[in-house]
This record gives C-alpha cells, structure tokens and sequence, in this order.
C-alpha cells in the first residue's frame, strides 16, 4: 500500500478570493473559477533609492548593522525598491495633512521607514484616479494588459532578492521563506497575464426561437483591495493579478505593518508599463480608508484577506453601495495523524503545516489530531523536531521561526497556552517568551488539548502546536468539522485511497 501523506485546503469562504479578485461579471466564468479555487491538492510524496533618504532613520541603519538589515536597507534604497510614499494617478504622494507612520522591523524593533498616514481625501483621489485610468486600461486587448503584466512578472522575478529581503525586514519571515513568497507572489501575475487572454464569453440555448442568450464578460470597474501583513507580497498580487487582467483599475490598501511591500511592487507595475493610475496605494488610517472606499459609488468590487471582524464589516458597509466583495477570513485546520502514518513524514508534515511563518497563516495547522496509539511516539518525534527550529532575525542564515508581527500578537498566544494549562494541558515544549526578547516566542508544543480550550476553538496564529488525541475515524471527523471556521484538511495515513476519500467526504 502506498503511504497517503497530503494537505487539502478547503476555503470555503477564502477561497472566494480567486474568483472574487476576478471581477468579472458572468455564470461561466465563476463557474471555471471555481472548480479552480475551491480545493488545492498537495501530495507529499514519502521521500518526500535613494530619493526618500530624507525618510530612513540613519540611527536604526546603524542598530541594525548586526543583523544585516542596515546591508538589506542600503541595497533597497540604491535599487529604488524603498518607497515611502502612496501611490495616486502614478504619482508618490505624502499624506496631505503631512502626518507619517512607522515602519518596524519586528525582530529588531527599529524603524525601517516611515510612510504617510493617509485617510479619506487621499483616498478619494485615489478612487478618481483609477476611475479615470479605467476607460483608457478597460479598452486595451487582453493581449495588450497581458503584456504588462508579464512584463511586471519579469521585474518580480528580477527583483525577488530585494523584494525578499524587504519582506524579512517588515514582516519577520526567514529569508529562504521570503523568496518563497516572491515566487509564488509572482507566479499569480504570470498567471493571470495568461488568463487575460482566455476570458471567454458563452452562448446559451435560448427557449423562444426569436432569441439569441450571450453570457459577455465585463470588467467591474474599480476594485479596493485591503491586505493583511502576513503575506506582504502574494496577499496583493492574487488580488491584483486578476483585477487587471480582466480591464479592472485597483486601489490597494496594504497593511500599515507591512507597507513597504505593496509600494514596492508598485514601484515594480509603473515600471512595466501599466499605466498611472491603473495602480495606486494608500495607507494609514484603516477605517476611514475603508470606510471611503465602501461609500463609494465609483468602487464597484472590495476584495479582502484579514480577520473576520473586519470583513463582516467590509461586507455590511459594501450592502449600501451594493458592491461585489470577496473575502478571505480566519481558519482553523485541522492536522490529522493516523495510527498507520509514516511517523517521519508525519513529523515533517506537521511541522511544516505548523510553523511556516511562525504560524501565522490561515491554513496553519492550527490543531493537529492524533490517533491515540501513536499519540506518545508523535509527540515525542515531534517534540524534539520542534526544538531543532531556530528562532531569531529572518535574515540570519539557518533560522527557521522570525519573530511575531507585534506585541498584540504575542499577547495573544500567551493567552491561549494560559487558557489551555488553565484547563488541563501540558506543555511538552515551549511556552514561554523567546530568551531573545522582543516578540520572539519559543516553538511550543502542548498536549492533552481538548475541545474545550481556546487553541482548539480559534486561530492562535502564531507557533503553538496543541496536539489533541482520538480514538476513531469518526472522533477524528467529529473533532475536525467543530468549528464554524474554513478548514484545511492536512491528512497523514498509511492507505492514500482511504484517507482521500475520507478528507474529501468532508469537503462539503
Ligand atoms: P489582522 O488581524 O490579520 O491584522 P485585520 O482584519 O485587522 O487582520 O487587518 C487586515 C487588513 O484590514 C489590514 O490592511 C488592516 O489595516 C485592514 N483594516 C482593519 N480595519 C479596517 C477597517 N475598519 N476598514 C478597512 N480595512 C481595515
């Protein structure tokens, strides 16, 4: 028999991104999309410039000279990639009111940059510009807006050293991680470079003789795409990609955590041609950016990725307007190990699904289920893979856990492993705060989790592995599907038949 290690993402309400970013009106083409977004099958085979100077702070170049974010920061700013400005009609642009935010680097804690705090007017003007940049962008040949964006793909892939390292200093992922992002940041553009082109049209049998029924697709006009910082790149091109691949203007407000990304590419799009106002960026005050965007009759789709507080507002405030909206909200995966896995590829399995971006993903495993006569020994295995994890700066060689986003975020794992020993858990590893201070929090590994703790209930995004036990097939479905979140089925078995046809019996 052959062994069955492999992850299923369902994203039943996420998963709208793909076809939500593509804002074309059309049964059809929703219909194509979808069969495309709504699972992702991974098998795991058993082998298995220097014009804002004036905005970097000189001091925390020096501060950072240790971990190499001073060498990171001087390289950005001579290939231009450091951009400290919004982006309206092509222009870069300082809030108007002069008022700036900080940019961290969550490792050191230093200012990286400071860029503007912008709000409704900006924002306004951001809307009218790519209002006006949408007759020009909406009538090229999908041959023509296809040609940008793979040329935009080119400077990605050219730039995706920079584009990596800016990703390490603002957000915390390990370098080698980073330039993962990149690659697959970029590959939605080149996709949807080529999808431009293969946006079809239908024609439906008519029940009147008289009648002739045609299914045109149209792009939507302009979009308002809000990103989280989790994924500073690729949280942007998948919306983006397809906006612009179909005649959609895009009005991108990233995460003020995680700016300097989004301008980046930006800077990236100009550079390929796409034409101003096609592309602009504003940051700063997140609901009154928001809140223009959703009262804006000009804005006819909001995509979204973040918490399901925010798009629960995004989808009421978008009601007024009646606006398309996509969203991509929280998770909560399960992992699940049966007593016939493969317990190397099982360990391996579970500690990539666990702490990729020190577990700060959506489809993180955010509880891993194990079948109780090989609960003891996965454990253990796992345990002492999770002690073999570097912690420290991303961009130091052989580190595989950065630190979390902020303060806020390690509160809320500390929050979580206290609720959970409060109710009986053990830690086996971890914890605690990271000995290298700032939000650093060692790789933890808590067992006799159950359904009762907040770990089990809600995304704790950040790098804590609650390892819950069962007996049967049917506990492991039962404990799985209790959630209302999306799920990402992560399945480790001996037979691939049974466990596939088990994971996808619950992808309903
Ligand atoms: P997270 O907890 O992952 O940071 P959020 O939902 O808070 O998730 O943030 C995701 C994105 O939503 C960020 O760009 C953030 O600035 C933005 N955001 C937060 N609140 C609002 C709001 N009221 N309106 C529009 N965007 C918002």
């Amino acid at each position: 028999m052959q062994p069955c290690h492999f992850l299923i993402t369902r994203l039943s309400v996420r998963s709208l991104a793909l076809s939500t970013v593509t804002p074309m009106a059309g049964i059809i083409y929703q219909q194509r999309m979808s069969a495309l977004r709504s699972y992702n099958l991974l098998l795991l085979s058993r082998s298995s410039q220097s014009l804002h100077r004036r905005h970097y702070h000189l001091r925390q170049m020096s501060m950072d000279t240790q971990s190499g974010g001073a060498a990171a920061v001087a390289r950005l700013i001579d290939s231009g990639l450091l951009k400290t400005q919004g982006l309206i009609g092509g222009k870069w642009t300082d809030a108007y009111d002069g008022n700036s935010i900080k940019v961290h680097n969550p490792a050191t804690g230093d200012v990286i940059a400071n860029v503007p705090c912008m709000g409704r007017k900006e924002t306004t003007d951001a809307i009218s510009s790519a209002y006006d940049a949408f007759n020009s962008w909406s009538k090229l040949t999908a041959t023509e807006r296809s040609k940008c964006l793979r040329k935009w793909y080119d400077l990605l892939i050219d730039h995706k050293e920079d584009l990596a390292q800016l990703i390490t200093l603002e957000q915390g992922k390990p370098l080698k991680e980073a330039l993962g992002e990149v690659a697959y940041g970029a590959n939605f553009i080149e996709f949807y470079a080529e999808e431009a082109k293969r946006v079809y049209g239908d024609i439906i049998p008519s029940t009147l003789a008289d009648r002739r029924l045609f299914v045109l697709k149209q792009p939507v006009g302009v979009v308002g795409a809000i990103t989280p910082w989790n994924f500073p790149l690729a949280m942007i091109t998948r919306k983006v990609g397809p906006a612009l691949a179909c005649g959609c203007t895009v009005v991108i407000k990233p995460s003020e955590l995680t700016p300097l990304t989004a301008l980046a590419a930006a800077e990236l799009a100009l550079k390929a041609g796409i034409p101003p106002g096609v592309v602009n960026v504003v940051m700063g005050n997140a609901s009154d950016i928001g809140d223009t965007l959703l009262a804006s009759s000009q804005v006819r789709k909001i995509t979204f990725t973040g918490s399901t507080a925010v798009g629960k507002k995004l989808m009421a405030g978008a009601a007024g307007t009646v606006k398309k909206v996509s969203l991509e909200l929280g998770g909560n995966a399960p992992c699940i190990v049966f007593d016939d896995a493969d317990l190397d590829v099982a360990v391996k399995g579970s500690l990539a699904a666990k702490f990729r971006n020190s577990g700060q993903t959506c489809v993180c495993a955010n509880r891993i289920i194990v079948q109780e006569g090989i609960y003891e020994k996965f454990a253990n295995a796992f345990a002492s893979a999770v002690q073999n994890l570097q912690v420290g700066n991303g961009l130091i060689e052989g580190v595989a856990q950065g630190p979390l986003i902020n303060e806020a975020a390690v509160h809320k794992v500390e929050s979580f492993v206290q609720d959970a020993t409060s109710k009986g858990a053990k830690v086996m590893l971890g914890g605690k705060r990271h000995s290298l201070g700032m939000t650093f929090y060692e790789p933890t590994v808590l067992t006799d989790v159950n359904s009762e703790m907040l770990v089990s209930r809600e995304e704790v995004f950040g790098p804590v592995a609650p390892l819950i036990r069962f007996k049967t097939e049917e506990d492991a479905i039962h404990i799985a599907n209790d959630t209302n979140a999306d799920n990402a089925y992560i399945g480790k078995g001996g037979n691939r038949d049974e466990v596939l046809q088990l994971l996808y019996s619950q992808l309903c």
